[in-house]
This record gives structure tokens, sequence and C-alpha cells, in this order.
């Protein structure tokens, strides 16, 4: 297995605010295996924590050899449902952020509400983001819109971030039906004091009414696919290169 990275870009000026962690499995014999399908299996057979920890161990090395570039930036993981209710979870990941206090700064978690958080599944879901929190680590609402992660979900905890999920996006250039919708969601976040990125992004048009709507930050194949790496950091710095070259005039 192994980590790709997809970045995620400001839209005004291009620049790299951060990037997602996805995880990526290239069996020998049967080629590559989509995380859609590996992932709900590898909860099914108790795996999923070690995949968890093979993504975070790698975030936490990238931040910390990249400090500089990942001063303002940041990385984040996927944690599924099944995995932030636990509390050995939480206590494994206080213990390996115990020696990297930038770098929890720098970590976004991802979680999503596939099914209702029942009263005593939301005061844990409660406990551990608060703990997560207390480290430094920001919490985004994952696939926004879809499933039951929905209005009520995301006024219930001060999360940081919240992810809009691509159906949004295919359907933008089917009609204009989806735009007050977004419109209603881009005020609550602004209420709610949360920032949003637009997940899905592929091409230009869909870019210039998001770009109206007031939704700047992006995630999707318009700017890149999930990357290696080593590629992820060349494309970070190549958006950091175009900006100085930008501002030059006006430095000298
Ligand atoms: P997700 O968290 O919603 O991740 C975003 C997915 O959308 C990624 O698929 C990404 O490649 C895809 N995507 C991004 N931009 C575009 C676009 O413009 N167009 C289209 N068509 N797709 C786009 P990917 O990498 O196949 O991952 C699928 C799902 O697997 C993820 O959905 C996430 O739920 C899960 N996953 C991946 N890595 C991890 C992980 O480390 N831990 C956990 N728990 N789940 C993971
Ligand atoms: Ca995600």
């Amino acid at each position: 297995m192994s980590v790709h990275y997809q970045p995620i870009v400001d839209q005004r000026d291009r620049t790299v605010i951060g990037g997602e962690s996805l995880v990526r499995w290239n069996d020998p014999v049967q080629g590559f295996i989509s995380p859609g399908i590996f992932i709900p299996l590898a909860e099914k057979v108790g795996l999923i924590d070690q995949i968890t920890y093979l993504v975070l161990d790698n975030a936490i090395t990238m931040i910390s050899e990249n400090k500089i570039m990942f001063s303002e930036r940041y990385i984040s993981v996927n944690v599924s449902r099944s995995l932030i209710l636990r509390g050995d979870f939480i206590n494994e990941v206080e213990s390996r952020l115990k020696y990297h206090y930038l770098a929890s700064e720098r970590l976004v978690f991802e979680i999503t509400e596939e099914a209702i958080f029942n009263d005593d599944e939301f005061l844990t879901l409660r406990a551990h983001l608060d703990r997560l929190s207390r480290l430094g680590i920001r919490i985004a609402v994952d696939d926004f819109g879809t499933g039951y992660s929905g209005l009520d979900f995301i006024t219930q905890y001060p999360f940081d971030i919240i992810k809009i999920d691509r159906v949004f996006v295919n359907n933008l250039s089917n009609g204009h039906t989806i735009q007050p919708l977004l419109e209603a969601i881009h005020t609550l976040s602004q209420t709610l004091n949360m920032s949003v990125i637009v997940e899905g992004v592929e091409d230009p048009s869909q870019l210039r009414v998001l770009h109206e709507l007031g939704f700047y930050n992006i995630q999707g194949f318009y700017f890149s696919k999930p990357i290696p790496k080593q590629d992820f950091l060349e494309y970070v710095q190549s958006s950091q290169s175009s900006q100085l070259q930008k501002l030059q005039p006006v430095l000298n």
C-alpha cells in the first residue's frame, strides 16, 4: 500500500492550501484496487486501524520533513466512523503526536456521518473530537450533503471545515437548481465560521460558477488527481514559484 496526495487549491491565486491523503493498493496480481472497495473490507476484517496509522505516519513524516512548506498548509487524513469512536485509536493518535507538536497543528481529520450517531455515540464522538482539537488537529466533515451528514450534524459540533461532496458539482452543469442550495450552504458556513472545500471540480465552467458563489477552496481533477508524495511536493513548490514570479514586479 502507498499514499497519494491530492492538492487543495485556492482558486483565486492557485496556491495550494493543503492536500488530502488517499491510500492506494497496488496488488501484484489484481493490479490497482480502489479504496472505495478495500476500505469497507478493511473495516470488516479489522485492518482499518493499521491502514489509518500508515496514512497518518506518512502525513506526519511529510509535514516534519518539510516544515517551511507546511508552516501554513495542512494535510488531511480520512478517519472512518468506526475508528473515531474508539478510545484506543485516540490514545494511539495522542502518543504518535507526542513529539510532533508542529505536525498536529498541520493535520486535519476528515470524518463522515454515514449513519446517524445515536446519543451515546455522539457523546463519545464529541469527547474524542475535543481531545483531538486539544492536540491542534482540525476536523472536517467529509462528503457533506450525502448520506446523513446534513445540516443537523454540522450544527452540533464546531467543525473547522466542510467538504462539499462532488455530487453537487456534477449537478452544477445540469442546470442551476443546485445553486440556491450551495448559496445556503455558503451562508451557513459563514455563520458557523467553518471554511469550505468543494470536491470533484473537473472543468473551468464549474470553477467559474463556484467562484461567483464565493467558493474558493477547490479539490478536483481540474487542478490535479491524487499523486505520489514527490509529485505532490513538486506541485506545491511550483505553485509557490509562480506566486513569487507574480509578486516580483511588486517587490522590485
Ligand atoms: P473521499 O474521502 O470522498 O475522497 C475523495 C475521492 O474523490 C478520491 O477517490 C479522489 O480521487 C476522488 N476525486 C477527487 N477529485 C475528483 C474529481 O474531480 N473527479 C472525480 N471523479 N473524482 C475525484 P479515491 O482515492 O478513489 O478514494 C475513494 C474513497 O476511499 C475516499 O473518498 C475515502 O472515503 C476512501 N479512502 C481513501 N483513502 C482512505 C484512507 O486512508 N482511510 C479511509 N478511512 N478511507 C479512505
Ligand atoms: Ca475524504
